[in-house]
């Protein structure tokens, strides 16, 4: 199958998996009035790749496996991860400025397996993912990653917590395959994939060896249960004051397996606890080259809607606004700059010829995503003013009593009329004054790793040699 369509793709979703919204068994996500809106922004990725006018970036005609998402081609050169940047740039793009994470994902996490599985020099467990990742591949699929796991006293390894199933672990084993316990945390779109890879979040030791595990399964797995979290963005304002999340939108779950049988064909990590930390790292450098390449375009949204904010004021020209609006050129244009150093600076697995982003340049600037961010939020909020909290709402724009007063009262430059600065601010409000901009803060935050994880990465590859030479040459002392 060369690409599905969205059509296809959203019957592929009707097949009995457990999903929960509010304590309630969801019967078919493509119908649910808010599961809705991420499955259907799951599907425009489809639709994405089949408009003329990204055929050429979404789809790569494999010599062997014939025409292919692009997301899913296996990056080797440099050249192949500055596409892969523009492609994540474009689709986020194509969706309204929101990630559509789907195959990015999946993509990074098959890449990261394909080496780790070669390093095991275990040929079947290679082999294993080799034909997996062909499976994906040929079947176009939607996928979700599953590496949080909720994790308990984060002081303590997974084989001391209290309760062992706080990572995700194997509670038996046999012939035909492996159980597996326990739950993942914020597993995006896992209700709009067909399939989950799950992965170590972490670095073992000997003893944590049940939980050094990695497999797939398919979403609607006997035993797999996906608790969703509420879209507070629509269901308080309803869509009309939701203008971008009720069109745009992606769900994460807490994702709970309860004796979950994964068959051997589908395990690619078993008890090898020496590999769980590098599948964890090299996964995590794959999907924070993914970050920053997607957040350089959400944060057009903040740009767009700062520029725009500042002319409806009347104050585009006034200093301190261009101040802000700089603040946010910088945070984009250097996301940018550094994913494309990541891409030109690779390094390149030596078993299997697989570029990899240049995980220094990209740490940084994930740990730069993460910090500035709600400077950037605060920046709009500066220019937009205090609508930001108290716009009033459609229903009040449209009302045959009020909504004369409230255009009246919302006009600013005479450029443009009350009702026009009043659906601009409305977009404002979303992304930086209600719940949406709660969410993009835990996303920014700690989506693709928290902090402190960018720092221990970049800390531990930092070559610090030069450094220390030029400082022991100057004042004559030993490193
Ligand atoms: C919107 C969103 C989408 C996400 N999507 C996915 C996804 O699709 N798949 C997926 O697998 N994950 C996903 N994540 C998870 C994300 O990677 C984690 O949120 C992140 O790694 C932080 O983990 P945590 O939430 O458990 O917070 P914690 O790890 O508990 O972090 C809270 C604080 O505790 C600190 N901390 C943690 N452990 C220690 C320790 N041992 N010692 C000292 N301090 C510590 C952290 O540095 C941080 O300051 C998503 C998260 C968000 C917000």
């Amino acid at each position: 199958m060369a690409s599905r369509t969205s059509l296809e793709y959203l019957e592929s979703l009707k097949d009995g998996r457990a999903v929960y919204y509010r304590g309630r068994r969801v019967d078919d996500v493509t119908k649910h009035e808010f599961l809705s809106i991420a499955v259907k922004h799951a599907a425009m990725l489809y639709e994405f790749k089949r408009d003329g006018k990204f055929s050429e970036m979404a789809n790569y005609s494999d010599p062997d496996i014939g025409l292919m998402s692009m997301f899913y081609k296996i990056p080797k050169s440099s050249e192949d991860l500055l596409k892969r940047h523009e492609l994540i740039k474009e689709s986020t793009r194509y969706c309204n400025g929101i990630f559509n994470i789907i195959q990015a994902i999946g993509s990074d996490a098959l890449f990261s397996l394909l080496i780790t599985s070669a390093k095991s020099g275990d040929s079947v467990l290679r082999q294993r993912v080799q034909k997996y990742y062909r499976y994906v591949v040929e079947n176009d699929l939607a996928m979700a990653v599953a590496q949080t796991d909720v994790k308990g006293d984060r002081s303590l390894r997974p084989h001391e917590q209290a309760d062992p199933d706080l990572y995700v672990r194997v509670v038996e084993s046999n012939s035909d395959g492996i159980v597996v316990c326990g739950a993942k945390a914020h597993t995006t779109q896992s209700i709009a994939a067909n399939e989950i890879i799950f992965i170590p979040t972490r670095a073992m030791v000997e003893k944590d060896k049940d939980y050094a595990v990695a497999f797939a399964i398919p979403a609607n797995a006997r035993g797999l249960k996906l608790v969703c979290r509420p879209v507070q963005e629509v269901e308080g304002l309803g869509t009309d004051d939701a203008p971008l999340s009720s069109k745009n939108l992606e769900i994460e779950t807490l994702t709970i397996l309860d004796h979950v049988f994964v068959p051997w064909e589908r395990v690619f990590l078993f008890q090898d606890w020496k590999l769980a930390g590098e599948l964890a790292n090299t996964f995590a450098t794959y999907h924070r080259f993914t970050a920053i390449s997607y957040r350089s375009v959400m944060a057009e949204l903040f740009i767009g809607a700062a520029r725009l904010a500042a002319r409806y004021n009347g104050i585009d020209a006034a200093p301190h606004v261009r101040d802000d609006i700089i603040e946010m050129i910088l945070y984009k244009e250097i996301l940018d700059m550094a994913a494309k150093a990541a891409a030109h600076h690779p390094l390149f697995d030596d078993r299997t010829g697989i570029a990899i982003p240049n995980p220094l340049y990209t740490n940084i600037a994930k740990l730069y995503s993460n910090k500035q961010f709600p400077n950037i939020v605060g920046a709009l909020v500066d220019i937009a003013g205090g609508l930001t909290s108290t716009l009033p709402t459609t229903d009040d724009l449209n009302s045959p009593e009020i909504g004369t007063y409230v255009s009246k009262y919302l006009q600013g430059s005479t450029r443009y009329s009350g009702e026009q600065r009043f659906k601009l601010m409305r977009l404002i409000r979303e992304i930086a004054g209600g719940p949406m901009t709660g969410y993009l803060m835990g996303l920014f935050i700690h989506a693709e790793g928290s902090m402190a994880a960018s720092k221990i990465a970049l800390y531990r590859d930092y070559k610090f040699e030069r450094a220390e030479e030029l400082v022991s040459k100057l004042a004559g002392v030993p490193i």
